[in-house]
């Protein structure tokens, strides 16, 4: 059976007049302005309208769903109402439509009863019987407004056609479907057309209906969405804007000690707002680390640089005649410009350790070089006996230079710190995976509070006591950072009264290190 959709007037779609294509400089002109705009426009918004254009294309798609669905449904059922009136109308025709005569020669003859199709009744349904030349036969009554002729490609339809031929066509304003089917006697002659039609007003009001509901009910669930993505967006992006017053805050008063609150809830936001102050917390440090480090560094310089400009008064006074303090006076201008350079010279390496240089990486023989150290340690050593104890032949891969620096910072460190008698000792042995060098003395010893913080930049347990023993604070820096950059490691061992035991590990190379049990 024809589709109701072959039967409607076909429409031919024409494109609208093509516009002159914009031409590139016009684009250039245009496209970078639009970028501009859209990019000024807030993220909230732009978040919005995202958001909004989203649903409405997926309440689009559904509404046309919807509507396509419900449509054919409709008109399904008017061809199986169209189609059961046809079967009706037939049965009735053959039951009582067809009467038989005999003619004068004697012959059966069939003649049709016109009045059949009256027996037909459905409000909604109208029936008509057309002859073979297209002439109306016979009609139901209920279907007169519309005064359905018969279309001319029916006249083309031939016994064979079954299945008959739909059509839709407008009468007086209204759409009505009909179904035409050819009626067939047994012995295969065309008796005429049945043509069954039905107004399709219903389907069109329950149509128009459903596009109103759809299009009014799709507005309304716009507006709410549009009005609560506005709202949702808001409040999302609300911590955003609390974080981004608080860190404008913080520029503003240029206090790095202010954080921002954490939300209760363990979200992005949380995330983002621990991270934030995390990193506050760092450049916090850095800042302090390197205000501290510019005040020590000046004061350290400032001691030395003042004691030399006081012996310089003292030359310029004309107080040179006097040998002695002349002699005094230049010796201690020695010391303090040793001082100096020896601090510039650990501060130099500190800064290396800033930025991370690579060492160098050479076979040293710890033995040998701790010997070296021994022997250069002897003639500071005056009345402390300074010995050496265990010495196993062990060599690592590391900068040697480096290492010896660690390891005389620790020994003029004991020898500094042993009062007159006392004793220390410079031993190597091996460690598990480690060469551990140490420098053990019966000296002053450090308490457990000043041992967390002997190892940082300028500190100094009794400052007047090394400041005069010549110590910047640094030596222990350098020796922590000297056993770091070899991936190895310092401890200390002490006790007040009674002496210390600094040792510094290095990692020995793989095949030399003893095979774990
Ligand atoms: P300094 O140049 O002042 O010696 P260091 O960094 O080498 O600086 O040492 C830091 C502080 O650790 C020293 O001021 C000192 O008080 C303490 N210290 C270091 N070695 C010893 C030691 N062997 N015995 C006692 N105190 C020590």
């Amino acid at each position: 059976m024809a589709d109701i959709n072959e039967t409607l007037p076909q429409t031919t779609i024409t494109s609208a007049p093509a516009q002159p294509p914009a031409t590139p400089a016009a684009c250039r002109l245009w496209w970078p302005r639009l970028r501009r705009e859209v990019i000024a426009v807030p993220f909230r918004v732009r978040l919005t309208l995202l958001y909004t254009s989203l649903f409405s294309l997926a309440l689009l798609v559904i509404g046309i769903g919807v509507h396509f669905a419900v449509a054919q449904a409709l008109y399904a059922g008017v061809q199986r109402d169209l189609t059961s009136a046809t079967q009706q109308v037939r049965a009735i025709l053959n039951a009582v439509g067809l009467q038989s005569i005999r003619t004068p020669s004697g012959e059966l003859q069939l003649y049709l009863d016109r009045d059949f199709i009256q027996l037909f009744t459905n409000r909604n349904i109208g029936a008509q019987f057309f002859r073979i030349d297209g002439t109306l036969a016979s009609s139901t009554p209920n279907l007169e407004p519309y005064m359905l002729p018969l279309p001319a490609e029916a006249l083309q339809l031939t016994p064979a056609d079954t299945n008959g031929l739909s059509l839709v066509r407008e009468i007086n304003g209204v759409p009505v479907k009909s179904l035409i089917t050819p009626v067939v006697l047994r012995d295969g002659q065309l008796l005429g057309f049945l043509q069954v039609s039905r107004p399709l007003d219903d389907v069109v009001d329950t149509l128009t209906l459903l596009q109103q509901i759809l299009i009014g009910g799709g507005l309304v669930a716009l507006i709410i969405n549009g009005l609560g993505a506005m709202y949702l967006s808001k409040r999302a992006l609300r911590p955003i804007e609390q974080i981004t017053l608080t860190a404008q805050s913080i520029v503003r008063a240029e206090d790095l000690g202010r954080r921002i609150p954490e939300p209760a809830q363990r979200d992005e936001i949380h995330q983002l707002t621990v991270t934030i102050n995390e990193l506050l917390s760092r450049l916090e440090q850095l800042f302090s680390t390197q205000q501290r480090f510019v005040a020590d560094v000046s004061h350290e310089l400032r001691t030395p640089l003042t004691a030399m400009q006081g012996n310089l008064e003292v030359l310029d006074r004309g107080t040179c005649t006097d040998p002695g303090l002349l002699k005094e006076v230049i010796g201690d201008m020695r010391r303090e410009t040793a001082r100096l350079i020896r601090m510039v010279n650990d501060l130099l390496l500190l800064a290396q350790s800033e930025t991370h240089v690579a060492l160098r990486c050479e076979p040293v023989e710890l033995d040998t070089l701790l010997l070296e150290v021994f022997r250069e340690l002897r003639p500071l050593a005056g009345q402390v006996r300074l010995r050496i104890g265990a010495e196993d032949q062990i060599l690592v891969y590391g900068d040697r230079d480096r290492i010896k620096q660690a390891l005389l910072n620790l020994g003029v460190n004991a020898l500094q710190y042993t009062p007159p008698g006392g004793l220390v000792i410079l031993s190597l042995e091996r460690y598990e995976q480690f060469a551990c060098l140490s420098v053990a003395d019966t000296g002053i010893g450090i308490s457990e509070a000043e041992r967390a913080h002997i190892f940082d930049r300028f500190y100094r347990v009794d400052r007047s006591r090394s400041r005069h023993s010549g110590g910047a604070g640094l030596g222990l820096s350098i020796v922590k950072w000297v056993a770091e950059a070899h991936r190895g490691y310092v401890t200390v061992a002490s006790e007040v009264g009674r002496g210390s035991t600094f040792a510094i590990y290095l990692p020995l190379p793989a095949s030399a290190a003893p095979a774990a049990e």
